[in-house]
């Protein structure tokens, strides 16, 4: 594991609140459970966005793994064309699980600050005992950046116009020839008023919705976001049906979705050749890519108790909190009751077998389809009055419409 100490600036050295938390144990899942959460939610996933569905969970991983390197001391961005973005990426992730354990908070509470007509904003809060947290969390690939960084963050605080107790962290990453040991600086001023600190329905679902985007089917995903945005919550709100799959963790189970690296369109893009076999473009993705699976998936009893609009048991879920890295398989488990897992080469045995070399190849298909613009009917048997057992007419990109899928 790669190890950051906590640098405190100035501003809280002699503050005992942050000297509960000296160092911080990095790995890439931290990264990326916690880095995702920079990430917008979508308003509305239209129904061929392929770029969506099949990219965006692994999509962090799938995409950037590459380009970051963890070392006993060092976070190495090679990333080119988009190191800033990888940066930020870091900056949130690590930021964020820092103030995790700083704060001793379930990350469920975590909540993004929306953009002021006008004004500075800090970029995440959280409410939890009796308090409110805002944070700003930075990352910067170069060291000379920290300075500003530092400015900023205590530029912002002042300028606005809420109450909360804030502070800010700074990730300074490497470049591939710095050879300085990456740092985590946190910097603050202390504000002290009580608030209601539990969360409510609609905080629970702002929450959660980003996962539903990346697990639950596109037309009905925006059905639920739209309620959601319009503040009319009603139960069983979650169509299982609509989520599909299943994945047994320590006794639990986990409704979720299969992703594999080679699904991702920005990957096929790069050795698709318009007209070739899909078992020739299957052989040179899984040569260049690798047989690369994930599973990102959300505790069912969570599930349950979102559907009844629980709200006194879902302030209290708490999921164990899990790290599993073997040299194939890696998992993460949260406290949110998010589940990561991820494998290469078929490591897992219920990742092997709900998501088989076969599907990835049907799914390739799809999507080569999809560069190429070329639809399909669904095919499916329909079942409404009057067509039954007829065979649906409806274009799609992907293996049936959305009514049949
Ligand atoms: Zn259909």
């Amino acid at each position: 594991m790669m190890e950051l100490t906590v640098e405190l600036h100035e501003t809280v050295k002699d503050n005992d609140f942050f000297k509960k938390v000296d160092k911080l144990q990095i790995n890439y899942e931290i990264l990326f459970k916690y880095g995702i959460l920079n990430e917008d939610v979508p308003k509305k996933i239209s129904e061929n966005n392929f770029d969506y569905l099949q990219s965006k969970i692994p999509f962090l991983d799938g995409l950037y793994r590459d380009f970051i390197e963890l070392k006993e001391k060092r976070i190495i961005n090679s990333g080119g064309e988009n190191a800033k973005r990888i940066s930020e990426m870091i900056g949130v992730g690590i930021g964020l699980y820092y103030s995790k354990l700083l704060l001793d908070v379930n990350p469920n509470k975590f909540e993004k600050i929306p953009a002021p007509i006008s004004g500075k904003y800090m970029d995440f809060k959280v409410k939890t005992r009796q308090r409110l947290y805002e944070i700003e969390t930075k990352g910067r690939i170069n060291n000379s950046a920290k300075n500003q960084a530092i400015k900023d963050v205590l530029a912002k605080k002042e300028d606005s116009s809420s109450k909360a107790i804030k502070f800010g962290t700074i990730v300074i990453l490497n470049k591939e020839d710095d050879n300085r040991d990456s740092s985590f600086t946190v910097c603050d001023d202390w504000e002290n008023s009580e608030i209601d600190d539990r969360s409510s329905l609609k905080d629970f679902f702002e929450y959660y919705k980003l996962y539903f985007s990346f697990i639950i089917d596109s037309y009905h995903y925006n059905r639920i976001y739209k309620k959601i945005d319009n503040n009319s919550l009603s139960k069983n709100m979650i169509d299982l049906k609509k989520i599909g799959y299943l994945y047994k963790f320590n006794n639990k189970q986990y409704y979720g979705r299969f992703f594999d690296k080679r699904l991702i369109l920005e990957k096929m893009k790069e050795v698709y050749i318009t007209g070739e076999s899909r078992g020739h473009l299957f052989k040179k993705l899984t040569e260049k890519f690798g047989k690369k699976k994930f599973f990102l998936g959300v505790n069912s009893s969570l599930i349950s108790l979102i559907n009844k609009l629980d709200i006194t048991m879902m302030r209290e879920f708490k999921d164990e909190y899990v790290i599993n890295n073997t040299e194939k398989t890696s998992l993460i488990l949260d406290e949110d009751g998010i589940i990561f897992v991820e494998t290469n080469d078929d490591d897992d045995e219920q990742i092997k077998i709900n998501f088989s070399e076969e599907t990835v190849m049907n799914r390739i298909d799809l999507v080569s389809n999809y560069i190429a613009r070329k639809k399909h009917v669904c095919g499916a048997s329909c079942k409404s009055k009057g067509k039954e057992g007829d065979s649906c007419k409806i274009m799609t990109y992907r293996e049936h419409c959305h009514f049949h899928r």
